[in-house]
């Protein structure tokens, strides 16, 4: 065990949408029983990216014990789950993530991804 960051999700407040499942490239988040949940400490390696496309809020960082993160446990759980990878398309020019670099944004109330190329279009209008 070791002192770090990791990822926290208020059970009250997520309503298992599953918007932030797609975000974690280490496919440390799943949703069971209709609420995400972290499934091994040794797959977040509390980068965040889930946050940002959280509707409710329900995801935080905090700094507490819990396992190493772990790079072999990683490439265990994405060369399991390539087949059943969904590709991700910016909601402006429909480019997709092995074209361009896509980062999630919350926009009129919707988490979409914006590709590179359009989201200095959605900072400078
Ligand atoms: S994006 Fe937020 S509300 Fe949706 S499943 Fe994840 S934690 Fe829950």
């Amino acid at each position: 065990m070791t002192i770090r960051n990791i990822v926290k999700i208020d059970e009250e407040k997520c309503n298992g949408c599953g918007l932030c499942v797609i975000p974690c490239a280490e496919g440390a988040i799943e949703i069971i029983n209709g609420k995400a949940k972290v499934i091994r400490e040794e797959l977040c390696d509390g980068a965040g990216f889930c946050l940002g496309v959280c509707p409710t809020g329900a995801l935080t960082i905090e700094k507490r014990e819990a396992a190493p993160f772990s790079e072999k446990a990683v490439a265990e759980v994405v060369s399991d789950r390539e087949e059943a990878h969904m590709i991700q398309r910016c909601f402006s020019c429909n480019s997709e993530e092995g074209e361009i670099a896509l980062f999630p944004c919350r926009l009129k109330g919707k988490s979409l991804w914006v590709c590179a190329k359009c989201l200095p279009k959605l900072i400078h209008g």
